[in-house]
């Protein structure tokens, strides 16, 4: 299955795809979270993307495009796989759709996971991103078992500097402007479906697996 995850930070998509991809072999691609392994080691790339991440603002295109083709060469992407927090542009899109065509791949869904703004505040600002695998917390819908420390990997819970109210609202403002209008783009190619991400984690997650399996003899 290959898919796309759409909506705005904060309605959940790594949470959800972190789901999907325990259940199911998929390459789970997070723009953001590769980003962030970039400014860790310090790499040219990370230094580049660091003022724009931290004002709420989008990485440039060309640079991203780059990153994203290094990530479509791994081998694991033939299992199928989720982008999550890509494409957020129109060129990213049109850049996408080119790459599919070449390599003869199509998507199956593009789900687009709707939480209202006021929600979205209440999440982003009280979540806590784990220091090694990126996988997230949320200081009261969903904490850890120990506070400060990821139940998986045991790495050190952090609060990410965009998680700020102020950056926060910025990145709402973004995305209404540059990544909403791709649901245009997406539901002419008949793609959408449209998810109600509020609820709990796993209410959720039971509404996409009910999207995936109408699908699943493709897979
Ligand atoms: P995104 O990847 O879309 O930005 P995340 O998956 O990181 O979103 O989730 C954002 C925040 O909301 C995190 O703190 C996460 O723990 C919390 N969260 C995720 N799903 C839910 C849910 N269904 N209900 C309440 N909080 C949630
Ligand atoms: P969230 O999960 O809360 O939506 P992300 O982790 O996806 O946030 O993204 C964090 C930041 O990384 C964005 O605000 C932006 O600066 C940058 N970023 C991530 N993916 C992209 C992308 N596809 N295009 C441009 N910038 C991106």
């Amino acid at each position: 299955m290959r898919l796309i995850f759409m909506g705005p930070p904060g309605a959940g998509k790594g949470t959800q795809a972190g789901r999907i991809t325990a259940e199911y072999n998929y390459l789970h691609l997070s723009t953001g979270d590769i980003l962030r392994a970039h400014r860790k080691k310090g790499t040219e790339l990370g230094q580049q993307a660091q003022s724009y991440m931290a004002a709420g603002e989008l990485v440039p295109d060309d640079l991203i495009l780059k990153m994203v083709a290094a990530e479509f060469e791994r081998p694991e992407i033939e299992n199928g796989f989720i982008l999550d927090g890509f494409p957020r542009t129109v060129a990213q899109a049109d850049a996408l759709d080119e790459v599919l065509k070449e390599t003869g791949k199509t998507l199956d869904f593009v789900l687009v996971m709707d939480v209202p703004d006021e929600e979205l505040v209440a999440r982003l600002t009280a979540r806590r991103t784990c220091r090694t695998c990126g996988r997230s917390y949320h200081l009261t819908f969903n904490p850890p078992k120990t506070p400060g420390v990821c139940d998986v990997d045991g790495g050190e819970l952090y609060q990410r500097d965009d998680d700020k109210e102020t950056t926060v609202r910025n990145r709402l403002a973004v995305y209404m402007r540059q990544t909403q209008p791709l649901i245009e783009h997406y539901t002419k190619q008949g793609l959408v479906r449209h998810i109600d991400g509020v609820g709990s984690v796993d209410e959720v997650f039971s509404r996409i697996r009910k999207v995936l399996e109408s699908h699943s003899h493709t897979d």
